[in-house]
């Protein structure tokens, strides 16, 4: 069994999870999960942490992993859920496939719920543990993206429920919102769609996309000591974009002085 605190990173295969994961190593054993086998255990191995293949929609596999990391691990006391799916084109109500609706929010909103639901119940047991979910400025504001952003504003809901839930058995669960973040995977997207990014850039008071390190940064404080007294609370690290984006109506957030 491992002395340092364990520490269970969803979608930590890829994108904002691996930057999780490599980050929440620093100060806890790591476990990755995640439905890429290979990525699991490539992140896994590099950050001396153990991997466990699983589909965060399957409520079999999420108690299995849950009890996998109680049997074999060690008692989980922090939880970074990041699985997750974007819906990555804009459909109409009228002509939206009601297969990619329920895809959508079956690994955004119910992976989140079945892990928040295992490790939560598990950590309140032991008494104590913080919970991150990972939400989007998608759930924030109106979105093309109908499915995504319904599914990222659940997890919103879900974050503060939870965390009247369990507050007194001292669970904390918060949420970050991330904004536009230059993942490998979006990296290769603005690639191969000749993608003009400007206009998001534009839209942020910092006038740029996010890394996901910095998601990762917010990860670490929110399930570290020293986010003691937060719980039910979302963190935006989204370079300004909630707070730039009205400005439009403005002539648009002005220029460095
Ligand atoms: P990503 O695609 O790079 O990584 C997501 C990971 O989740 C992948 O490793 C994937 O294999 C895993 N995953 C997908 N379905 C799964 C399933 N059913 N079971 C287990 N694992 C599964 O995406 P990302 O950009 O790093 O996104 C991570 C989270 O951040 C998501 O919830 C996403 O909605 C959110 N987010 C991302 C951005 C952004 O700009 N990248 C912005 C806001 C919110």
């Amino acid at each position: 069994m491992e002395s340092r605190p364990v520490a269970l990173v969803t979608g930590g295969a890829g994108g904002i999870g691996e930057a999780c994961a490599r980050r929440l190593a620093e100060t806890h054993r790591v476990v990755v999960c995640d439905l890429d086998a290979g990525g699991t255990q490539r992140v896994a191995e590099a950050i001396d942490g153990v991997g466990i293949t699983c589909d965060v929609t399957s409520e079999k596999d999420v108690r299995a992993c849950i009890d996998r990391i109680d049997a074999e691990v060690g008692s989980l006391r922090a939880m970074v859920n990041c699985a997750g799916i974007i819906q990555e084109r804009a459909f109409p109500p009228e002509t939206f496939d009601q297969d990619h609706w329920d895809q959508v929010q079956s690994v955004n909103t119910r992976g989140t719920w079945l892990f928040c639901r295992f490790a939560g119940a598990k950590m309140a047991a032991l008494g104590g543990g913080s919970i991150v979910t990972i939400s989007s400025v998608a759930g924030h504001r109106s979105w093309p993206t109908h499915s995504y952003a319904a599914s990222k504003a659940a997890v919103l809901s879900l974050t503060r429920g939870l965390a009247a839930e369990w507050g007194r058995s001292g669970v904390r669960v918060n949420s970050i919102s991330p904004g536009f973040t230059l993942t490998p995977r979006l990296k290769e997207l603005i690639k191969v769609r000749d993608w003009d990014t400007s206009t998001i850039e534009n839209q942020t008071a910092l006038g740029r996309w996010v890394e996901p390190e910095e998601i990762a940064e917010a990860a670490a404080f929110l399930v570290s000591d020293s986010s003691r007294g937060i719980t039910g609370i979302d963190i935006p690290v989204d370079a300004g974009w909630l707070c730039g984006i009205n400005w439009l109506s403005f002539g648009g957030v002005p220029e460095g002085r």
